[in-house]
């Protein structure tokens, strides 16, 4: 069996756990925990031994953790690091590589620069083979892995008619469970986004796609405004979303009156954290004019990456094939019966 280990326990740590537990082909040894809060204690609750830096180990006498991280990663086939952005590269070199040890990184990291901590990123309907033979993995962040999810189905269908994409990324100020940082009542510019470089990552750095992104004083989802140009007339809007029917992690939903009454829903039929997973097509939005697809979808920020490095685990550690890691996936996160639930319950009133 494999061994996994979880460093970092907050929004996207504390998430990957608690569902990776449930598969049995793996065992997952611990979580890292940084700073002595009363999460320490939820996560020995839910049953997860819990590891603290050693230098650190001092400062979390008064609970009952099981070691340092130092020590249980000498025993671990990966880790999952779901540290700060930035501090992923840290443990990179300070850990990961004198220990030897696979590891997935998440997308406030970079694979560009002196900083990068992969040479690939990682996208499960794009590059999912792509990662089977790789030592290091960043997993693209939550807007990145929406862009890809709608961007590749597009491709495969329209390949060279397709002339351009326009995207603004509406993003989220903070998480839910960030009750502790304020929201502030403005609309945020962001200078150079890396999102669009990060997707061209996989899509070529050529790829026609132009992204702009502001910050929004909202927890509830990210929402991208995506232009789709043809070089000739644009399909009908039909046949845009009959194209993600079938596609894993893409809802396409009529009578959402905004980001909130999918949470809402997603609360009220207790999906795990509130998160649905997935991206929605708010189809009532949808344009065909002229030569350009008018698309706005939300992205579930904190939800939608969590069954994405479950993927690349399985990827990573067993090669598996992307039909079987998809099935796998969906036993763990029932992603296709939310998907249904939310279509049913937003579907198209006549
Ligand atoms: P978070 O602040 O909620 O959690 C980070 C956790 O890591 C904290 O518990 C912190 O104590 C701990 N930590 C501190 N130093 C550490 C270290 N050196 N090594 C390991 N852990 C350490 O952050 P988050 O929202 O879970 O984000 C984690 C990563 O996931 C970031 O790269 C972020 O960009 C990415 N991400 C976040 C979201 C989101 O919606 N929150 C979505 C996609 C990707």
């Amino acid at each position: 069996m494999k061994k996994v280990f979880v460093n970092g326990y907050g929004t996207i740590g504390s998430r990957i756990a608690k569902f990776i537990k449930d598969d049995s082909d793996i065992a997952l040894v611990g979580i890292g925990k940084h700073s002595p809060d009363e999460k320490v204690l939820h996560a020995i609750n839910d049953g997860f031994s819990v590891y603290v830096p050693g230098d650190k180990i001092d400062n979390f006498r008064d609970y009952d953790v099981s070691g340092s991280i130092e020590s249980i990663l000498d025993d671990c086939d990966l880790v999952i690091d779901a540290s700060p952005g930035g501090k992923g590269f840290l443990n990179k070199k300070n850990i990961y590589e004198p220990k030897g040890i696979k590891a997935i990184f998440q997308g406030g990291e970079t694979i560009f620069n002196n900083n990068a901590v992969a040479d690939v990123l990682f996208n499960s309907r794009v590059n999912y083979a792509d990662v089977f033979d790789k030592k290091y993995v960043m997993q693209g962040s939550c807007n990145v892995t929406g862009m890809g999810r709608i961007l590749n189905p597009l491709r495969e269908k329209y390949s060279n008619k397709l002339t351009r994409f326009d995207v603004t990324l509406i993003r989220r100020w903070a998480d839910l469970e960030q009750t502790d940082k304020e929201i502030v009542d403005t609309i945020e510019m962001t200078e150079q986004p890396h999102h669009g470089t990060d997707v061209k990552a996989y899509f070529g750095k050529d790829a026609p796609l132009f992204v702009r992104a502001i910050k929004v004083p909202t927890r509830q989802m990210h929402l991208h405004i995506m232009d789709i140009r043809f070089s000739e007339n644009a399909p009908a809007i039909n046949e845009i979303h009959e194209l993600f029917k079938d596609e894993h992690g893409v809802a396409v939903l009529w009578t959402a009156k905004g980001t909130k009454d999918i949470r809402d829903f997603a609360e009220s039929t207790k999906f795990n954290f509130k998160d649905t997973n997935m991206l929605h097509i708010h189809a009532n939005m949808t344009t065909s004019i002229g030569d350009t697809i008018q698309l706005m979808y939300s992205d579930d920020q904190t939800g939608i990456v969590i069954p994405e490095n479950y993927m690349l685990l399985q990827a990573m550690l067993f090669q598996r094939d992307y039909q079987d890691a998809l099935k796998q996936t969906e036993k763990l996160f029932n992603m296709d019966e939310k998907k249904k639930l939310l279509e049913e319950n937003f579907s198209k009133k006549d």
